[in-house]
């Protein structure tokens, strides 16, 4: 337990693109509704950000968007220990622990590392597979870890991650003689696979190069009622809940999560009614919702130096002392230290 007795929540969200309406609904709004029960930290994943070839222009004005945007959507850094991932340099160290205690094949299995690493392979096959897209599930295990931490709110897609480490913590407590946490993964009842707006078979993704398929927390508004209103659905004109219908399901998903009601209760509502007029009320509701964070978002910007030392500074004390039990059961105990 910690020194106030309450359970630990950590997450973090990769710096590889615009902040989109899945990532805010999908986790980032657990976070916030978590933030009053726990002791809490949320970090940028920067380094995270670095598992596939990203321009470092792009990657500084990814890491600031979201760290204004999790203000913004309501972090408070009075409740949260809000930081950058590489403030913190005990989080490669703790990557390389980590990863020397699992397989090739373990990590090669991982389903997030199967998905990205098919789009870019090329003739070559693996060759040409960032090394990092390998290593991303050890450096999040590690993130965990460092902070001790209980639970993890997610989207259903990085539930295989919170597995591993919960894999490796076990592990290297029964290796190490180590007392690290077994995490659970919190993830949402509604919306925990928020889907493309033009593949509604896939999920909604910041790195998605289609601007048309996500939602971006700093869209214009009006743009963002527009890719509503032209979401993919199907031509067979009833609105119900159905896996057959992804499309639907995703509009349905999307206003249930932003109103706070269950799938069902949006159902109903829609029951009688046309595609257009759903997605009249949907658009509606994301153009309100951004609005709000838009307006947060300009002041947040301004702070974001001073915020994130103060954040670094509570962070690094924590994970060090996570990283030198590790590195004690691991038979590093440096005399230097
Ligand atoms: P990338 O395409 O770079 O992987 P991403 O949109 O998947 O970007 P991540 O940084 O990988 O975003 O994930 C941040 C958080 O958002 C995670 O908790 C993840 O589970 C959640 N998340 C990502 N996509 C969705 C989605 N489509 N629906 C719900 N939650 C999501
Ligand atoms: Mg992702």
């Amino acid at each position: 337990m910690s020194i106030n007795d309450k359970k630990i929540m950590l997450s973090g969200i990769t710096a590889t693109g615009k902040l989109t309406l899945a990532n805010y609904i999908g986790a980032i709004r657990n976070m916030v509704k978590l933030q009053d029960q726990y002791e809490n930290y949320i970090f940028i994943a920067d380094l995270h950000a670095l598992t596939l070839p990203i321009d470092p222009q792009e990657l500084e004005q990814n890491r600031r968007n979201i760290f204004a945007l999790f203000r913004a959507c309501g972090i408070d850094t009075n409740k949260t220990t809000l930081f950058f991932q590489s403030d913190i340099l005990e989080h490669g160290m703790m990557n390389w622990l980590v990863l020397t205690n699992t397989t090739i094949g373990e990590l090669s299995r991982m389903t997030q590392f199967k998905d990205k690493s098919s789009k870019v392979k090329t003739a070559n096959g693996m060759e040409t597979i960032p090394t990092g897209l390998l290593m991303y599930p050890t450096l999040m295990v590690g993130d965990i870890l460092l902070y001790n931490a209980d639970i993890i709110p997610v989207g259903i897609d990085q539930k295989q991650h919170v597995e591993l480490t919960r894999n490796l913590a076990i592990r290297l407590n029964n290796k190490y003689k180590t007392n690290f946490k077994v995490p659970e993964p919190y993830i949402p009842e509604v919306g925990a696979k928020i889907m493309s707006l033009t593949e509604p078979t896939k999920k909604m993704s910041k790195s998605d190069k289609n601007e048309k398929s996500s939602i971006y927390l700093l869209d214009d508004p009006e743009k963002a009622y527009k890719k509503i209103m032209k979401a993919v659905t199907d031509s067979e004109g009833k609105i119900y809940l159905s896996d057959e219908k992804p499309g639907i399901k995703n509009l349905l998903t999307i206003y249930s999560a932003l109103t706070d009601k269950t799938l069902e209760q949006t159902s109903e509502l829609f029951a009688d009614k046309n595609y257009g007029e759903l997605k009249q009320a949907v658009g509606e509701e994301v153009k309100s919702f951004l609005i709000d964070i838009q307006a947060k978002y300009a002041e947040a910007m301004k702070h974001i130096d001073e915020e994130a030392k103060i954040g670094a500074e509570k962070a690094r004390k924590v994970a060090h002392k996570n990283l030198e039990k590790l590195m004690k059961g691991m038979g590093l105990n440096n005399a230097s230290k």
